[in-house]
């Protein structure tokens, strides 16, 4: 604890300005009052600081104190974060529930980790080695599928001087001693890390591989990487949720986490009952075992979200130096963005677009920019990638608005969601016109090697009838779809099948709900080579509907939710069959003799 003592001397919601604070840190983590909130300062002035207060700030007068910590605002980084439910500021929400009940109160202070339990540890190095800072000294079965590593926090070099055999121990327990210069630095299976400041690492690397989701659109069309950065804005009602929990649930990162900024009251509280109910598809184990919460709790203010985001993109990184996939789903953005536009509406700030300070964008850059594939410090040497996926909830649904655009200008990939589509149910409702996504190009190969080379190929085509059948639409409305001629009538026919054979995809069907990527080329190779043939077939003299009149189009669009991810060679089976009545077409127009 600092010396810096202050008085408050003026307080509005959550912001708090205090007087003989001089000394004090920008960002450094104060306690606020007779009942010592949690604050942080965001602004110095002379000896004022201002302090906004994580905690409702209701009663606190004039006169109270304001006690420094000579600390940033940090989290504590070790065994035991996974499975957790935190508030913004690391609070355990369970172990608070259990001291205080679920209403809890505020001053209530429960330690990040369980400092009690022991955990089986391993070392992996030997005693008289030298170390620096990221190396993996040990590891700690942390949960059923996620193992600890335990790494020399980043600024610690020199020689291990102590280590202590495999065993179990606590998180305070001291595990080794590292020799520099003459003074030992004891390491413990826990290390702290300031919110606002990113993790270090060696240097980035181009995120080249996709973070498959199971979700065609998503995959196929307007692919994730492992490392990369997206945005999702979707107004009411447009399947936002459900997207993100598919996403949370489906993708192949190793660690998930889910910030959740109070979004709805009830909203929040689907997820916090949902997840721990889930299981991982891959092991069958519950998803808990590689899922963090953070969940801004209706009884704390709307900047906790602030917090909420930052100690949310602290913890990946933390498990993204270990080595891992790490994958941050923030829901949403807007009402963070909305708590930065609070404060400084408080503090009187010259607002530029709709009320939000200048800076918004700069906050938000620096949000995704946290995100990355990148070469992690020490040794062995790994790589580890951090994905953002921000939820923006645009008022009205309005994709002009300042959140959204500025968003917009940071991230790589854009899903978005659409009213319309949303109301004539289909889902996703991903717009497949206004999507894209970056990096379809730097993924390419990865398909290449572990699908199929002709994968993009096929995309490409596919996303060309789709945007062919968007210009025709128009033609179509006016004219009526006799009136196109007959390949033209083939695209619009093909753009439907994709539409609902392909693009949409039920969450709640036990099959289409994951889509392998083995099965996603399969069926999209089926449509489209069903495309080709049926063009060649009408160049030759094929009249449009007879291709339309087989019965093999409806089964087209159900294959999905008939062949489960692991009979896709039936799929095979099916395509041949598809090619098979396409081509007894054209022997009708040789016996016929049209
Ligand atoms: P939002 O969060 O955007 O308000 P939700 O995610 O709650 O919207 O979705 C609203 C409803 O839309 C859901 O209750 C569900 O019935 C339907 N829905 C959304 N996505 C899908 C999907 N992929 N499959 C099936 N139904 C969906």
């Amino acid at each position: 604890m600092s010396k810096i003592k202050g008085v408050i001397t003026w307080a509005s919601g959550p912001v708090v300005k205090a007087k003989g604070m001089l000394g004090v840190k920008m960002h450094e983590l104060v306690e606020v009052g007779d009942e010592r909130l949690i604050g942080e300062v965001i602004r110095i002035e002379g000896d004022m600081a201002i302090i906004q207060v994580y905690e409702y700030t209701t009663g606190i007068r004039p006169g109270e104190r304001v006690y420094a910590t000579g600390r940033p605002l940090s989290v504590m980084l070790g065994p035991g974060l996974i499975g957790n439910i935190y508030d913004g500021i690391q609070r355990p929400l369970e172990v608070i529930a259990r001291k205080v009940g679920p209403f809890f109160r505020r001053g209530v202070r429960a330690d990040p980790l369980p400092f009690h339990k022991k955990w089986h540890f391993k070392p992996l190095v030997k005693a008289g080695v030298k170390v620096e800072a990221g190396d993996i000294i040990c590891e700690v079965q942390e949960t059923g599928l996620i193992t600890h590593r335990i790494m020399i926090p980043p600024n610690v070099r020199g020689t291990l001087k102590e280590m202590v055999p495999e065993g179990e121990y606590t998180v305070l327990d001291t595990i080794a001693v590292v020799e520099h210069e003459g003074t030992e630095i004891e390491v413990k299976m826990y290390q702290e890390w300031p919110v606002r400041i990113p993790r270090p690492f060696i240097k980035r690397l181009e995120p080249t591989e996709p973070l498959i989701t199971g979700t065609r659109v998503i995959d196929t069309f307007f692919p994730m990487a492992k490392g990369g950065t997206a945005a999702v804005p979707g107004g009411f009602g447009t399947g936002k949720t459900v997207l993100l929990h598919q996403i949370a649930s489906w993708s192949d990162a190793r660690v998930v986490i889910y910030i959740g900024c109070g979004e709805r009251g009830n909203e929040m509280t689907e997820v916090l009952i949902k997840f721990p109910e889930l299981k991982d598809p891959y092991s069958g184990r519950p998803l808990m075992e590689r899922t963090i919460l953070i969940a801004n709790t209706s009884n704390m203010p709307v900047i906790a979200r602030e917090a909420s985001i930052y100690t949310g993109v602290t913890l990946a990184e933390y498990y993204r130096d270990m080595g891992y996939d790490v994958l941050v789903v923030a829901d949403s953005t807007s009402r963070w963005a909305e708590a930065i536009r609070e404060i400084a509406g408080r503090l009187e700030e010259m607002p530029a677009e709709e009320g939000y300070p200048s800076y918004l964008p700069s906050r938000l850059a620096e949000f995704y920019e946290r995100a990355g594939r990148v070469l992690a410090l020490g040794n062995p040497e790994r790589t580890g990638s951090l994905t953002i996926i921000g939820a923006v909830s645009p008022p009205g649904g309005d994709f002009t608005e300042p959140v959204t655009t500025h968003t917009l200008r940071f991230v790589r990939v854009f899903w978005g969601l659409d009213t319309e589509l949303a109301y004539s149910r289909h889902y996703p409702a991903i717009n497949w016109i206004t999507s894209y996504s970056a990096y379809v190009d730097t993924i390419e190969e990865w398909w290449d090697r572990n699908v199929n080379r002709a994968w993009r190929a096929y995309r490409d085509e596919a996303m060309r009838i789709l945007a062919r059948e968007n210009e025709l639409k128009e033609h179509v409305r006016l004219l009526g779809p006799e009136a196109l001629p007959e390949k033209e009538k083939l695209v619009m026919l093909t753009a439907r099948i994709l539409r609902e054979g392909f693009l949409q995809q039920d969450a709640f069907d036990e099959i289409d709900t994951y889509c392998s990527v083995e099965k996603q080329f399969k069926l999209l190779k089926t449509i489209i080579d069903f495309h080709r043939e049926a063009e060649r077939l009408i160049e030759r003299g094929v009249p449009f509907h007879r291709i339309r009149e087989l019965k093999i189009i409806e089964r087209l669009m159900r294959i999905k939710e008939e062949i489960p991810n692991d009979q896709t060679y039936k799929i095979e089976g099916f395509r041949e069959e598809v090619i098979n009545q396409l081509r007894a077409t054209f022997e009708g127009v040789r016996t016929v003799g049209v």
